[in-house]
């Protein structure tokens, strides 16, 4: 478009850079404030285990108080980009994991995930600060599961295998994030001390309508399987989804279709409720989560 009409492509190209750099600092501002007024919050989504419907785990994810959009909506996962890029994540993400493994020592045998960052792991004072609060809060280390990205693991600047290792050697559990999203390289796995994959949501697109779909996610069951990593599908919005998923022998789901992420306090009263039926229409949970 710069080219078409006439114009170079900084005189396009600036305006916008600028506009983008003033609200990426403009958000990183804001986050920092909320964190420290306390006005972030954690929302919770069930992890559900598909033979049967019994929610093993529970996902902690970011949540930003109502109205901290400014120019437009911003998502968790825009927030943590850019926490990411100023680096507020160290304390961000501290923030978010002792929020969730406080919530979690008070909740029956279930697992918290909760969500890292490279830059938190490569600190060498990680694994002290998490086994610290897993201490403080009494909550047994193998219910806690950390999730990093494929793309996060893969990458160069990525945590040395020694640095996962650590973590593994205390009792915590580790999990790839976004599974068939990055790298055609799978030799990784092999290095990474991983217990568990959650399979992308892009990798369930096909599933109704294409057979091969059903094919790939039944290689990567296997090639799970193999490895001795437990799987969870991320993304099933509809049941039916949830039943052809268990029938490929994958293990564990979440999605709106089990539960939307729910805040803290709705958490032990789902748990109470019993198991989620796979079969039937989507309970009130599902629906308004
Ligand atoms: P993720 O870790 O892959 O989390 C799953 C995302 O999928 C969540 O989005 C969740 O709300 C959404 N989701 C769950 N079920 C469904 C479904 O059935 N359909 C669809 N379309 N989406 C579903 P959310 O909460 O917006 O978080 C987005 C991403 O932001 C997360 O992806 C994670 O990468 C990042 N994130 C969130 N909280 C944290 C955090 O505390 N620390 C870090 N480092 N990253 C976080
Ligand atoms: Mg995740
Ligand atoms: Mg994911
Ligand atoms: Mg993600």
């Amino acid at each position: 478009a710069a080219k078409a009409d006439g114009r170079s492509r900084w005189e396009r190209w600036r305006p916008e850079l600028e506009e983008r750099v003033r609200r990426r600092v403009d958000l990183a501002i804001g986050l920092r404030d909320a964190l420290r007024r306390g006005h972030l919050s954690v929302a919770y989504q069930p992890i559900v285990r598909l033979a049967d419907g019994h929610v093993q785990g529970v996902e902690a994810l970011l949540r930003l108080p109502p109205g901290f959009e400014r120019d437009g909506v911003v998502s968790p996962a825009e927030l943590v980009e850019i926490a990411e890029d100023t680096g507020a994540i160290t304390e961000l993400g501290e923030w978010v994991l002792r929020q969730a493994v406080t919530q979690a020592a008070s909740w029956p045998g279930i697992s918290v995930s909760v969500n890292m960052s490279v830059a938190q792991l490569v600190s060498p004072a990680f694994v002290q600060l998490v086994t610290g609060m897993l201490d403080a809060a009494g909550l047994p280390p193998s219910r806690l599961v950390l999730e990093l990205t494929e793309s996060q693991l893969v990458d160069h600047t990525g945590p040395a295998p020694a640095a996962l290792q650590a973590l593994r050697d205390a009792g915590i559990r580790l999990a790839i994030d976004d599974f068939g999203t990055g790298y055609s390289s799978l030799s990784y796995l092999l290095r990474m001390p991983v217990t568990a994959v959650k399979i992308d949501r892009s990798l369930l697109a096909g599933l109704g309508t294409d057979p091969r779909a059903a094919r790939l996610l039944e290689g990567v069951v296997l090639m799970a399987r193999g490895l001795e990593l437990a799987t969870v599908a991320e993304g099933m919005e509809d049941l039916a989804t949830a039943r052809a998923l268990r029938d490929l022998g994958v293990q564990a789901g979440q999605g709106f279709a089990l539960s939307k992420p729910l805040p803290a306090s709705r958490v032990r009263a789902l748990l109470r409720s019993g198991p989620i039926d796979l079969e039937g229409p989507p309970t009130d949970d599902a629906v308004t989560g």
